[in-house]
Protein backbone atom coordinates (compact mmCIF):
# COMPACT_ATOMS: atom_id res chain seq x y z
CA UNK A 1 0.00 0.00 0.00
CA UNK A 2 2.82 2.76 0.81
CA UNK A 3 6.11 2.01 0.07
CA UNK A 4 9.31 3.65 0.46
CA UNK A 5 12.68 2.77 -1.36
CA UNK A 6 15.64 4.70 -0.16
CA UNK A 7 13.66 7.21 0.42
CA UNK A 8 16.10 10.41 1.77
CA UNK A 9 15.34 13.91 2.40
CA UNK A 10 17.94 17.25 2.96
CA UNK A 11 17.21 19.97 3.93
CA UNK A 12 19.69 22.94 3.75
CA UNK A 13 19.32 25.18 7.09
CA UNK A 14 21.35 28.18 6.86
CA UNK A 15 24.40 27.08 4.80
CA UNK A 16 24.63 23.36 6.30
CA UNK A 17 22.83 20.21 5.31
CA UNK A 18 20.14 18.74 7.50
CA UNK A 19 19.81 14.76 6.70
CA UNK A 20 16.20 14.31 7.87
CA UNK A 21 15.62 11.60 6.56
CA UNK A 22 18.66 9.05 5.53
CA UNK A 23 17.62 6.05 2.70
CA UNK A 24 14.39 4.98 4.67
CA UNK A 25 12.43 1.73 3.29
CA UNK A 26 9.93 0.24 4.86
CA UNK A 27 6.55 -1.21 3.21
CA UNK A 28 3.04 -0.77 4.97
CA UNK A 29 0.62 -3.70 3.81
CA UNK A 30 -3.10 -2.67 3.24
CA UNK A 31 -4.82 -3.11 6.89
CA UNK A 32 -2.02 -2.61 9.03
CA UNK A 33 -1.90 -0.10 11.36
CA UNK A 34 1.78 1.01 11.72
CA UNK A 35 3.57 2.99 14.11
CA UNK A 36 6.62 5.08 13.52
CA UNK A 37 8.16 6.11 16.95
CA UNK A 38 11.16 7.89 18.09
CA UNK A 39 12.14 11.29 19.77
CA UNK A 40 11.54 14.78 18.53
CA UNK A 41 13.78 15.33 15.04
CA UNK A 42 14.23 12.38 14.10
CA UNK A 43 12.50 12.54 11.24
CA UNK A 44 9.03 11.31 11.99
CA UNK A 45 6.89 13.96 10.40
CA UNK A 46 9.12 14.49 7.06
CA UNK A 47 9.00 11.04 6.19
CA UNK A 48 4.60 11.29 6.87
CA UNK A 49 5.06 14.87 4.67
CA UNK A 50 6.45 13.10 1.66
CA UNK A 51 4.15 10.26 1.93
CA UNK A 52 1.20 13.02 2.01
CA UNK A 53 3.10 14.45 -0.94
CA UNK A 54 3.17 17.59 0.89
CA UNK A 55 6.94 17.49 0.54
CA UNK A 56 8.74 15.87 -1.81
CA UNK A 57 12.12 13.82 -1.53
CA UNK A 58 15.56 14.46 -2.58
CA UNK A 59 16.54 10.59 -3.14
CA UNK A 60 14.44 7.48 -3.52
CA UNK A 61 11.29 6.42 -4.56
CA UNK A 62 7.46 6.62 -2.64
CA UNK A 63 4.94 3.64 -3.96
CA UNK A 64 1.07 4.42 -2.75
CA UNK A 65 -1.07 1.24 -3.95
CA UNK A 66 1.53 -0.15 -6.37
CA UNK A 67 2.16 3.19 -8.37
CA UNK A 68 5.07 5.57 -7.93
CA UNK A 69 4.89 9.00 -7.13
CA UNK A 70 8.05 9.78 -8.57
CA UNK A 71 6.29 11.44 -12.01
CA UNK A 72 3.98 13.40 -9.72
CA UNK A 73 2.95 16.54 -10.67
CA UNK A 74 0.82 19.23 -7.97
CA UNK A 75 -2.23 17.84 -9.48
CA UNK A 76 -1.53 14.90 -8.99
CA UNK A 77 -0.87 14.81 -5.25
CA UNK A 78 -3.79 17.23 -4.81
CA UNK A 79 -6.03 14.62 -6.10
CA UNK A 80 -4.34 11.74 -4.11
CA UNK A 81 -5.09 13.88 -1.15
CA UNK A 82 -8.16 15.08 -1.37
CA UNK A 83 -9.46 10.95 -2.79
CA UNK A 84 -7.04 8.37 -1.19
CA UNK A 85 -5.65 9.96 1.75
CA UNK A 86 -6.95 11.04 5.61
CA UNK A 87 -5.04 13.32 7.55
CA UNK A 88 -5.11 13.84 11.39
CA UNK A 89 -2.72 16.60 13.35
CA UNK A 90 -1.68 17.14 16.87
CA UNK A 91 -3.23 20.12 16.61
CA UNK A 92 -6.75 18.81 15.25
CA UNK A 93 -7.06 21.45 12.88
CA UNK A 94 -10.91 22.37 13.16
CA UNK A 95 -12.16 25.11 12.54
CA UNK A 96 -13.39 27.01 15.53
CA UNK A 97 -16.39 28.81 13.95
CA UNK A 98 -18.38 25.73 12.68
CA UNK A 99 -20.33 22.49 14.18
CA UNK A 100 -18.78 19.46 14.31
CA UNK A 101 -20.77 18.43 11.60
CA UNK A 102 -20.12 21.61 9.74
CA UNK A 103 -16.41 20.59 10.17
CA UNK A 104 -16.82 16.83 8.80
CA UNK A 105 -18.96 17.98 5.58
CA UNK A 106 -16.37 20.43 4.80
CA UNK A 107 -13.94 17.87 2.30
CA UNK A 108 -16.84 16.75 1.18
CA UNK A 109 -18.26 20.23 -0.01
CA UNK A 110 -14.91 20.88 -1.27
CA UNK A 111 -14.92 17.56 -3.15
CA UNK A 112 -18.18 18.98 -4.83
CA UNK A 113 -20.38 16.79 -3.40
CA UNK A 114 -23.98 17.97 -2.58
CA UNK A 115 -27.50 17.20 -1.39
CA UNK A 116 -28.63 14.12 1.17
CA UNK A 117 -25.24 12.03 0.68
CA UNK A 118 -23.19 15.06 2.76
CA UNK A 119 -25.59 14.55 5.13
CA UNK A 120 -25.51 10.80 5.31
CA UNK A 121 -22.17 10.22 5.40
CA UNK A 122 -21.68 13.03 7.79
CA UNK A 123 -24.05 11.35 10.13
CA UNK A 124 -21.95 7.90 9.62
CA UNK A 125 -19.18 9.35 10.65
CA UNK A 126 -19.89 11.02 13.47
CA UNK A 127 -21.61 7.69 14.65
CA UNK A 128 -18.44 5.69 13.95
CA UNK A 129 -16.59 8.20 16.37
CA UNK A 130 -19.21 8.32 18.75
CA UNK A 131 -19.93 11.57 18.83
CA UNK A 132 -23.59 12.13 17.20
CA UNK A 133 -24.66 13.45 20.51
CA UNK A 134 -21.86 16.45 19.58
CA UNK A 135 -22.99 17.59 16.38
CA UNK A 136 -24.06 20.65 16.70
CA UNK A 137 -21.22 21.68 19.81
CA UNK A 138 -18.29 23.91 18.16
CA UNK A 139 -14.65 22.52 18.91
CA UNK A 140 -14.17 25.53 21.42
CA UNK A 141 -17.75 23.44 23.50
CA UNK A 142 -15.26 20.13 22.54
CA UNK A 143 -12.67 18.18 24.90
CA UNK A 144 -9.35 17.86 23.73
CA UNK A 145 -10.44 14.39 22.75
CA UNK A 146 -13.70 15.03 21.53
CA UNK A 147 -12.13 17.42 19.23
CA UNK A 148 -9.71 14.87 18.14
CA UNK A 149 -12.50 12.14 17.37
CA UNK A 150 -14.94 14.74 15.24
CA UNK A 151 -10.73 15.69 13.22
CA UNK A 152 -10.82 11.77 12.88
CA UNK A 153 -14.49 11.78 11.27
CA UNK A 154 -13.23 14.85 9.07
CA UNK A 155 -10.51 12.51 7.82
CA UNK A 156 -12.24 9.61 6.96
CA UNK A 157 -15.77 11.04 5.48
CA UNK A 158 -14.28 10.90 1.93
CA UNK A 159 -13.71 7.31 2.67
CA UNK A 160 -9.83 7.54 1.65
CA UNK A 161 -7.69 4.05 1.80
CA UNK A 162 -4.76 5.66 3.75
CA UNK A 163 -5.16 7.56 6.96
CA UNK A 164 -1.58 9.23 7.79
CA UNK A 165 -1.50 10.86 11.64
CA UNK A 166 0.49 13.04 13.04
CA UNK A 167 1.35 12.87 16.61
CA UNK A 168 -2.84 12.41 17.39
CA UNK A 169 -2.58 11.78 21.06
CA UNK A 170 0.07 14.34 21.26
CA UNK A 171 -2.49 17.04 22.85
CA UNK A 172 -4.58 14.80 24.40
CA UNK A 173 -4.00 13.85 28.42
CA UNK A 174 -3.72 9.28 28.36
CA UNK A 175 -7.32 8.62 28.62
CA UNK A 176 -8.35 10.33 25.70
CA UNK A 177 -5.01 9.89 23.95
CA UNK A 178 -6.10 5.91 24.26
CA UNK A 179 -9.24 6.08 23.31
CA UNK A 180 -8.05 7.82 20.03
CA UNK A 181 -5.67 5.48 19.19
CA UNK A 182 -7.97 2.69 20.04
CA UNK A 183 -10.47 4.41 17.78
CA UNK A 184 -7.20 4.70 14.94
CA UNK A 185 -6.46 0.73 16.05
CA UNK A 186 -10.25 -0.12 14.86
CA UNK A 187 -10.45 1.07 10.99
CA UNK A 188 -8.19 -1.43 9.56
CA UNK A 189 -10.02 -3.91 10.95
CA UNK A 190 -13.44 -2.71 10.40
CA UNK A 191 -13.07 -0.96 7.07
CA UNK A 192 -9.57 -2.48 5.54
CA UNK A 193 -8.03 0.91 5.75
CA UNK A 194 -4.59 1.31 6.63
CA UNK A 195 -3.29 3.70 8.98
CA UNK A 196 0.51 5.32 9.42
CA UNK A 197 0.69 7.10 13.38
CA UNK A 198 3.58 9.17 13.85
CA UNK A 199 4.40 9.00 18.05
CA UNK A 200 6.51 9.69 20.47
CA UNK A 201 4.06 7.80 22.87
CA UNK A 202 5.06 4.41 23.33
CA UNK A 203 1.93 3.25 24.77
CA UNK A 204 0.41 4.53 21.59
CA UNK A 205 3.27 2.68 19.60
CA UNK A 206 2.28 -0.62 21.49
CA UNK A 207 -1.08 -0.82 20.30
CA UNK A 208 0.21 -1.08 16.65
CA UNK A 209 0.69 -4.19 13.96
CA UNK A 210 3.60 -3.11 13.27
CA UNK A 211 6.42 -0.55 15.14
CA UNK A 212 8.93 0.91 13.30
CA UNK A 213 11.76 2.49 15.35
CA UNK A 214 13.49 5.54 13.75
CA UNK A 215 16.56 7.30 15.12
CA UNK A 216 18.72 10.09 13.20
CA UNK A 217 16.74 9.84 9.99
CA UNK A 218 16.73 6.64 9.87
CA UNK A 219 14.37 3.46 10.44
CA UNK A 220 15.72 0.80 12.67
CA UNK A 221 12.99 -1.76 11.87
P1 LIG B 1 10.17 14.64 14.07
O1 LIG B 1 8.84 14.67 13.42
O2 LIG B 1 10.68 13.25 14.32
O3 LIG B 1 10.24 15.49 15.30
P2 LIG B 1 11.04 16.13 11.74
O4 LIG B 1 10.70 15.25 10.61
O5 LIG B 1 10.13 17.27 12.04
O6 LIG B 1 11.25 15.25 13.05
O7 LIG B 1 12.49 16.74 11.51
C1 LIG B 1 13.65 15.95 11.14
C2 LIG B 1 14.84 16.88 10.96
O8 LIG B 1 14.66 17.68 9.81
C3 LIG B 1 15.06 17.85 12.12
O9 LIG B 1 16.45 18.03 12.28
C4 LIG B 1 14.40 19.10 11.62
O10 LIG B 1 14.97 20.23 12.24
C5 LIG B 1 14.69 19.06 10.15
N1 LIG B 1 13.64 19.74 9.34
C6 LIG B 1 12.34 19.38 9.25
N2 LIG B 1 11.67 20.20 8.42
C7 LIG B 1 12.58 21.12 7.98
C8 LIG B 1 12.52 22.26 7.11
N3 LIG B 1 11.39 22.60 6.48
N4 LIG B 1 13.66 22.96 6.90
C9 LIG B 1 14.81 22.61 7.52
N5 LIG B 1 14.95 21.55 8.35
C10 LIG B 1 13.85 20.83 8.58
Amino acid sequence: MVTLVRVSKEYLRGGTLVMALQEVTLDVSQGEFCALVGPSGCGKSTLLNLVAGVDHPTGGEILLDGRSTSGFVDRDWTRLRREFVGMVFQAFHLIPGLTAEENIALPLLLNGLRGKEVGLRVGECLESVGMRHRQHHRPGELSGGEQQRVAIARALVHRPQLILADEPTGNLDSASGAEVVALLRSLPQQTGQTVIMVTHSEAAALQADRLYRMKDGRVEG
